[in-house]
């Protein structure tokens, strides 16, 4: 069973944010619509897995997504975390396309693609790393001795995965997202003892849920981007100016026309994940560029938001990322 679910990374979320929200201008609009392209295709490569995770029979296990546990002076995150009664699989799925070289006496890894040769930190030291971290850290909680496991997963199943031919215990630890289903038969065949009782993993189970630490976006931190640089205002989802204004119970741009109920919504979802991650009804009012605290009130109190405190000093919080897609459909 999937006990924390594969959710859209609040990263990408606020790449597309931003990219609605800096002059047609700003120099770092390439550099954003990169990285947006590289998490989405980072996405789909873990929704893929997520697919044929589906395929494994029902047993004892429950599957984890997107994982980011603070531990001694380091945050550390698992993609993906397979805890069952007999071991754990920790994996990390990357991303890349064409043909991965996994060099045997340097132990790199070399990427070559459309005629070009890369070289990229070898994605098993890193899953090792994490596989360190988790045993001391379940240590640290008191959980039983119990195996643990680490891949490396190659999501696009186009990929040629390459090493020497004495250095083939690369495949057992590098693999595509379809041969999950035998890895873990494998790894079933090869710890048959159950070394967590039920309580146990209902235990573990809560300690990771209850250590999650989510990641909330920082558009400064990521690409030196001031809060002073963000456009203000209701976005027209038809020509994209800036200029929709509130007349009789909607927005109409003043520039197409386009008039609409609910664009109000993506303006606030865009101030939680670009100027911070809160909202009052008074900086809502400065955003929207609107004098009417009740009808900020209305607005926001429709959205339905999670928030704190009450009346003057209430705020509204970014919603899960769940929430967007619903909003979005992504
Ligand atoms: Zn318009």
């Amino acid at each position: 069973m999937i006990v924390k679910e594969l959710t859209i990374p609040y990263n990408l979320l606020m790449d597309v944010a931003l990219l609605r929200r800096l002059r047609p201008t700003h120099p770092k609009l390439a550099m954003i619509e990169e990285d947006l392209t590289r998490r989405k295709v980072g996405y789909r490569g873990e929704q893929n897995l997520l697919y044929h995770l589906g395929f494994l029979p029902p047993q004892n296990q429950k599957i984890f997504f997107g994982l980011r546990l603070p531990f001694e002076d380091k945050t550390f995150q698992i993609d993906t975390l397979i805890l069952t009664p007999s071991f754990i699989l920790i994996i990390e799925v990357k991303n890349y396309s064409g043909i991965l070289l996994f060099e045997k006496h340097s132990d790199q890894l070399i990427r070559i693609y459309q005629n070009k040769e890369e070289t990229f930190p070898n994605p098993i030291f890193q899953v090792q790393r994490h596989h360190i971290l988790f045993d001391r850290f379940l240590k640290h909680y008191n959980i039983p001795n119990v195996p643990i496991e680490h891949i490396v997963i190659i999501s696009h199943s186009t990929t040629q995965i390459k090493t020497a031919s004495d250095n083939l215990h690369i495949y057992e630890k590098v693999l595509h997202s379809e041969k999950i289903i035998s890895k873990m038969a494998e790894l079933h065949q090869r710890h048959k003892q159950n070394k967590l009782k039920n309580h146990h993993l209902q235990k573990v189970s809560q300690l990771l849920l209850e250590q999650h630490k989510p990641e909330v976006p920082n558009s400064n931190e990521i690409f030196d981007i001031y809060k002073d640089e963000i456009i203000k205002g209701v976005c027209c989802p038809v020509c994209r100016a800036f200029k929709m204004v509130r007349k009789h119970g909607k927005w109409v741009c003043s520039r197409c026309h386009t008039s609409s109920k609910e664009v109000h919504k993506q303006a606030i979802l865009d101030y939680l994940l670009l100027i911070e991650p809160s909202i009052t009804n008074k900086s809502c009012q400065d955003f929207l560029d609107l004098s009417n605290p009740s009808l900020v009130h209305r607005l926001l109190s429709s959205m339905k938001l999670p928030s704190k405190g009450n009346d003057g000093g209430k705020k509204y919080l970014l919603p899960t990322p769940a929430y967007f897609q619903e909003q979005y459909g992504f």
